[in-house]
């Protein structure tokens, strides 16, 4: 079984996971840019297969009618993405102990991307999000 273990900058936030995650995600929407001051890299998880250490140190942020992003309230680390219809947890690929053997997939909300980066890569690129 392939476990992944993370955490926030202080460490009061840690985490586990368990089984092969996704390839990162990268978004660019205005409400990432906002939260990480650059864009959101994230994979996800199953709900059942995370569990976290100082849950009580994360405030869940309200961002949308559909989601609710967590951060810990002594770092300001941002940490996961929650949608209220969906058994899974985005975990922002920044708090992976390293090497987190995570792979890159594709770029999302590139339309809304700040103007001053370029994303130069390789990876598939989508205007909006994706199904
Ligand atoms: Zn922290
Ligand atoms: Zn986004």
């Amino acid at each position: 079984m392939e476990i992944h273990e993370g955490g926030c900058l202080c460490g009061a936030v840690r985490f586990k996971t368990r089984g092969k995650l996704r390839e990162i995600i990268f978004c660019h929407c205005s409400q990432c840019r906002k939260q990480t001051g650059l864009y959101y890299a994230a994979t996800n998880v199953p709900n059942n297969d995370i569990d976290v250490e100082g849950a009580d140190n994360i405030t869940w942020y309200r961002s949308s009618a559909e989601a609710q992003r967590g951060f810990c309230r002594f770092c300001g680390s941002a940490l996961f993405w929650k949608a209220d219809a969906l058994d899974y947890t985005s975990i922002l690929a920044g708090t992976f102990k390293t090497p987190t053997r995570l792979e890159s997939g594709y770029h999302i909300y590139c339309a809304d991307k700040g103007d001053y980066y370029a994303i130069e890569d390789e990876l598939p690129k989508f205007d909006q999000g994706r199904a």
